[in-house]
């Protein structure tokens, strides 16, 4: 059987198949007759609890360390605590409803005290009974997630949907490729895929319902096709492409020490995006000159509460201090959307791409952006550093979010601590507003890079993530284009210097046009970068 979707990342592999289910479990409320049985369900629903959260720590204890483990530890003691479980067992008892709705008003009831305390390490610990919350009910309910740490080699993992902290916790010695029923190429899993090198086939439709656990795939990540249980035949055809591909990939080595000149002598800078601070040896092991985006919001991901000022300053130093002076444009929290973070909960929204995230949030929770802004000016010190600001679709927001900035300048002066007071500041153009009045923007913002991912979605009304109307997310439709090119040119114009972070920096039908118009830098993920300095170096341009 053939399938076909959408190539998010490019590659082959063949592997065999484990589903990941991740049905939200629907809550009824029933009223039970027989007491006794109930408790007892319960009982070996925590039971069952304790013994995922025992194999979870023992593990994470020997693969992360035992400070990061020290979270499940905290997950056993809740289960440990009787008056967690007694007041479960007793609103059993006292109203006669069923396990799960039990647990759900012993949950809902905690999170409430917890979400009121003045205490920022008591308020986080909600995010704690929340997860323990699900891991019982899923074990009430029979559903069994999958246990990332535990797969076999030559995993191809198919998901209805990956979010990007699962994709973050992959780990690629065993996950070779990964399949979804929705998503698109630029949806935030698909560009997860292409920085981990593992081929993905995304918007497959019914890729859960097609294939059950150990069946055998061929993943064409190129075509974005997916063969289940294939013949002999198919799987040495599929090998064969497997080894031309990895020979074309060593051929590009060649060029990774060669600077990015067109055949007329013009240089274009080839940088790198990441999504944490490991990332960066991928990105120079490519031959890129820096990092033109590195999406903070990884740090804040898989984790239970804010990254402090502390670790995200050795985050940044980090990159800052690897990349030996070549430039780190590091933007700011981009939160909301398709990302999400367990220890903020955001409210519902009917259109959450449009609503409340990235610079609006940051500028609403000062609180939060100060904390990155601090982290980021003493990084500064460390390497060339530029901060940039996400979905800027104001002058006004670019004013405000650089007042913070400044506020946090003089805290750090008042202290006496080292930053970069002339680092540059720059702007993302990834709303149709700003990149049409550009010419406003390029008076404050010391640079631009285009997200192209968004100002798709926004331009043409055509969600990013939507496979159903991923024919319309085109990058050459002649309006954007229109903004691309006034957006470099505005920059040009008022004496600054224009990138592209979003994926069709790395397009290889688009790269040729970008040189023309005159885009000074190409961001892109670390495995598209030797393509796209190939094709860069094939054109006239002067
Ligand atoms: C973009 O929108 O093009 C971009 C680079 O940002 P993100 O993909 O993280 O939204
Ligand atoms: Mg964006």
């Amino acid at each position: 059987m053939i399938k076909e979707g959408i190539s998010a990342s490019k590659g082959y592999a063949i592997g065999k198949v484990v589903i990941k289910t991740d049905e939200e479990v629907q809550i009824v409320e029933k009223k039970i007759e027989d007491i006794g049985a109930e408790k007892a369900r319960l009982k070996e629903a925590v039971e069952a609890s304790r013994e995922q959260l025992m194999k979870i720590k023992e593990k994470a204890e020997k693969e992360v360390g035992a400070d990061k483990a020290a979270v499940f530890e905290s997950h056993m003691m809740l289960l440990d605590d009787p008056e967690f479980t007694g007041a479960i067992e007793m609103n059993i008892d006292s109203n006669s409803v069923n396990a799960e709705k039990a647990l759900q008003d012993v949950i809902d009831m905690y999170m409430g005290i917890f979400a009121a305390m003045e205490d920022e390490y008591m308020r986080e610990r909600a995010a704690d009974v929340k997860d323990v919350g699900k891991r019982i009910l899923n074990n009430l309910a029979g559903v069994k997630g999958v246990d990332f740490d535990s797969l076999d080699e030559n995993t191809i993992l198919v998901a209805h949907d990956l979010t990007p902290s699962d994709t973050a916790q992959l780990d690629r010695n065993k996950v070779i490729a990964f399949l979804t029923n929705i998503g698109g190429r630029t949806s935030h899993s698909a560009i997860m895929a292409r920085t981990l090198e593992i081929p993905a086939v995304v918007g497959l439709k019914d890729i859960t319902e097609s294939v059950k656990d150990g069946d055998l795939v061929i993943v064409d990540g190129v075509e974005g096709i997916v063969e289940v249980n294939p013949n002999e035949e198919t799987i040495k055809k599929y090998e064969e492409k497997k080894e031309a591909y990895a020979k074309e990939k060593e051929e590009l080595k060649k060029l990774i020490n060669i600077k990015t000149v067109t055949k007329a002598g013009k240089h274009v800078e080839i940088v790198g995006n990441i999504g944490k601070a490991e990332d960066i040896h991928q990105v120079l092991e490519n031959g890129g000159d820096g990092v033109g985006l590195f999406r903070t919001e990884f740090l804040y991901m898989d984790r239970e509460d804010m990254p402090s000022e502390e670790e995200q300053f050795e985050s940044y130093k980090y990159v800052a201090e690897k990349t030996n002076g070549g430039p780190v444009v590091i933007r700011t929290l981009d939160i909301g959307g398709d990302k999400q973070l367990p220890y903020l909960p955001l409210p519902e929204e009917m259109n959450p791409f449009l609503g409340y995230r990235a610079i609006r949030l940051c500028l609403d929770r000062k609180d939060i952006f100060k904390v990155q802004l601090r982290a980021l000016l003493r990084a500064s010190a460390y390497g060339n550093i530029k901060i940039m600001f996400p979905m800027i679709s104001s002058v006004d927001e670019f004013i405000q979010a650089k007042a913070v900035l400044k506020e946090c300048m003089d805290e750090l002066k008042a202290e006496g601590k080292d930053f970069n007071e002339n680092l540059e500041v720059g702007m993302m153009v990834e709303i149709p507003a700003a990149a049409v009045a550009a010419d406003e923007f390029a008076k404050y913002a010391d640079f631009f890079s285009i997200g192209t991912n968004d100002l798709i979605q926004y331009t043409l009304a055509a969600d990013r993530m939507n496979e159903k109307v991923s024919y319309l997310y085109n990058p050459l439709h002649p309006a954007i284009l229109a903004l691309i090119k006034n957006t470099i040119e505005a920059a040009h114009r008022a004496g600054k210097w224009c990138g592209m972070c979003g994926e069709v920096a790395g397009d290889e039908r688009v790269i040729p046009t970008l040189v023309e118009y005159g885009l000074d830098e190409f961001s892109m993920s670390a495995t598209s970068i030797l393509k796209a300095k190939q094709i860069i170096m094939n054109t006239e341009v002067k």
